[in-house]
This record gives C-alpha cells, structure tokens and sequence, in this order.
C-alpha cells in the first residue's frame, strides 16, 4: 500500500523485520553510541554563549532567525525545568535539584565553593527569569558531561543482567497470554541489540517512570538520577517497563523523497525511515496534515500492567506503579462492557507487527482488528477512538472520572 504526496514524496508502510529496516536501525545505533548525553539541559545557555562569541559581523548576519530559535529554546528549557521544580513528587524534585547540585559540584568544588548555595542560587535564577554568567554556564555543562559518562559506564554495566533475565523469563510468560510461538521468538530475538544511555533526567524527554524507548535506535535511555546505589531496584523497573517496549510490535513508514536539480536535470532520492506505530501507540507520518497521535495512554497502560504482572510472578519487589489513571482505563475496558476482555487480547495486539499481505485475504494487522472490533461490540463502534479524543481534550483523569460515573448510574 502506498500513498502519493504533493512535492515528490512517497510513503511506503514496511515490516520492522525487513533487510532495508534493520540495516538503518544498526546505522542509527551505532552513531549514538560514543555520544555523551549530558548537556541537554544547559544546551540553551551554551547556545547563548557561543552566539557571544561568534564575530559580531556574523551574528549580525544570521540574527533574526538565530533570535527566534533561542527563544523557542529558551521556552522550552524553562517549561521543562519548571515542571520539575514544581513536581508533587518529592523524589523527583530532590532528585532533580540534587542532579544539578551533583554536577556544579563536579565543575565548581574545586573553587572551595558550598555546592548547597550554588544549587540554590542556579534554581533562583532560572526561575526568576535571569541567567548565569557564560563561564559559569559552561563550567556547569563539562561538570554535567563528566557525570553522566561516568554514570554510563555504571550503568552499562549492570544492564545486560537485566536484559538477560527478561529474555530467559519472557518465553514462560508470554506463555501466559496465548502468544504463538513465532510472536515469542521474534520478540524475544529483538531484545538482542537493545543498548542503554543515561541521559540527563531534567530536560531530556523521559516518560513519567523515568526512562524512554527510542524505537528508532532500538535504545533505552534512563533518567540520570535513578543511578545510584539508592535506587538500584528502582532503575531495574524502569529498565523492564522499557524493555517491554522495546519488544513490542511495530509498523514502520519508509518514506522516499525524490529531488530534481533544474540546473543539470539530475533527480535524486532519499530514502529515510520513521515509526509508524510501537504497541498500540500509532503515529502517523509527520508531514501529513492531521497529525494526530493515537492510543499512547492505552500502550502506556498495557506496558505498564505487563511490567507488574512479570514481576509479580517473578517475586520481584515493586517500588514503582505509574501510569495508574492509564491502567484503570485499561481495565475499565477489560470490565465494564457488555461482556468481559481477557487482558490478552490487548498483549497481542501490543506484540503484533505489521506484516505486509501476501495474498489479498491475508489480514495485516489481525489482532488489531480482533482487539477493535471486540470493544466495539463491548461498547459502541467506534469507542476507543472517541475515548482517545476525549483524553486529548481533557486528560486521563478527568475521562477516568467521567467513566466511573457512568458505570455506577448503570
Ligand atoms: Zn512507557
């Protein structure tokens, strides 16, 4: 199936298994792999400072788009450091305040300056709209650099006992759900390759458990201020609900741009990859018009109960539960229609990958459609997507709300 866009691209949905795929997987990865991940947070200020010593003739050139980016990046710094700040979560908080602390201490201590001042006049400033000195800036973003390279070494360590462990478990309890044996195989096959990066929690895009998935470079990355002996098991938790992302199905868009030069009237192609779903959050291409996301709090919730129920039957401890206004959607799902849904038809729709029809009657995404179709004769056609719509527009708590209520006028 493909589709023709306006300006010379193409669309093309492919297999996550194909030759083409995992060729450009392997690339991404392993041009991330010496990439130290530990200026995120300062990388504004660094902006800023460079702009400072650009000659003056140059940042006359280049001012009014250099401008507007900084302060988009400006924005975008002082919103996700806020949030963070202002977090109900005290662990958080302290973590987050703590990880700059660590890191001034690194590039400052040796100035036989009190790291506690420093942290608290860093926090100040940034809330109260002013900024620090350049060199100070730069001190912070080496210091913040040294730490997390030293974390990543810890880290990476310590994962491939992890990872182990879910592999050898995974075959018993997929078992549970009914998953076929090929499924097993080729998700179990896929967590060969999965690499971990510790990235700095306070400004890099991690879920609300402290780490993300990043299908594209098959790698989990991990919040800065979960490594540490404190909070070893913590990290192992956040690592499982990723790693089940890692092994979920997936569809994937391979995108072909075709480029004509008027000059010589040679035409060029490129070819790139983008993902189109992982579990059951789909994505569509990102230069289509209505660029709408689907079902991540659904994937979300089906990840996150997958990760309790593996670790409930391993005896493992559990310090985290996140996600809980998601899971209690999930099973609202599960009980409350016309009729009861075995969790498992959700798992394998999660696992299932698109698989391009061979013949005309083959279903592509089978266990997709049995999950669809189901709730629709659950609940009412179309239910999962109006539920969708409803949480865009007012949030999982509130939806979960108004769902309850419903349930108890029955
Ligand atoms: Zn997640």
């Amino acid at each position: 199936m493909s589709e023709s866009f306006p300006g010379d691209r193409s669309i093309k949905k492919i297999s996550p298994v194909g030759p083409e795929f995992k060729a450009e997987q392997k690339r991404r990865a392993k041009e991330m792999k010496n990439r130290v991940y530990g200026s995120q947070i300062l990388v504004h200020h660094r902006g800023t400072i460079l702009a400072e010593k650009m000659p003056a003739e140059l940042r006359e050139m280049i001012k009014g788009n250099y401008e507007k980016y900084l302060n988009r990046e400006a924005a975008k710094l002082d919103t996700g450091f806020k949030h963070f700040l202002s977090s109900q979560n005290s662990r958080i908080r302290s973590a987050a305040v703590g990880f700059i602390h660590r890191g001034l201490w690194g590039a400052l201590g040796p100035e036989n300056v009190r790291p506690a001042l420093q942290v608290v006049s860093v926090v100040d400033r940034i809330k109260s709209g002013k900024s620090l000195a350049p060199p100070i800036w730069v001190r912070i973003v080496q210091g913040n650099e040294l730490v997390i390279s030293q974390l990543q070494k810890t880290v990476q360590k310590e994962f491939p006992a992890v990872r182990t462990a879910f592999r050898e478990s995974l075959p018993e309890f997929l078992a549970d759900y009914h998953i076929s044996e090929p499924v097993v195989r080729t998700v179990t096959k896929r967590l060969t390759g999965t690499q971990v990066r510790v990235v700095d929690g306070l400004s890099a895009r991690v879920e609300a458990i402290g780490g993300f998935y990043s299908p594209g470079t098959h790698t989990i990355f991990v919040a800065a201020h979960y490594v540490n002996e404190n909070t070893k098991q913590q990290l192992t938790e956040i690592e499982e609900h990723e790693l089940f992302h890692a092994i979920s199905g997936r569809l994937v868009y391979e995108e072909a741009t075709t480029e004509r030069s008027e000059l010589d009237d040679i035409q060029s192609t490129f070819t790139s990859h983008d993902d189109g779903r992982i579990g059951l959050h789909f994505m569509p291409p990102y230069f289509l018009d209505n660029n709408t996301q689907r079902f991540r709090w659904l994937n979300e919730a089906v990840t996150e109960r997958l990760r309790i129920e593996y670790a409930k039957k391993r005896n493992s401890p559990l310090t985290y539960n996140t996600y809980l206004n998601e899971q209690k959607i999930l099973e609202f799902l599960c009980k409350k229609g016309k009729r009861e849904i075995p969790f498992e038809i959700f798992v394998r729709a999660y696992l299932e990958d698109y698989k391009p029809a061979v013949r005309k009657a083959d279903s592509i995404i089978r266990e997709w459609r049995h999950l669809r179709s189901t709730l629709n004769e659950s609940f009412t056609p179309q239910f999962l997507v109006s539920l969708d719509n409803r949480i865009k527009q007012i949030g999982v708590e509130k939806v979960l709300m108004e769902l309850e209520g419903r349930a108890s006028e029955r």
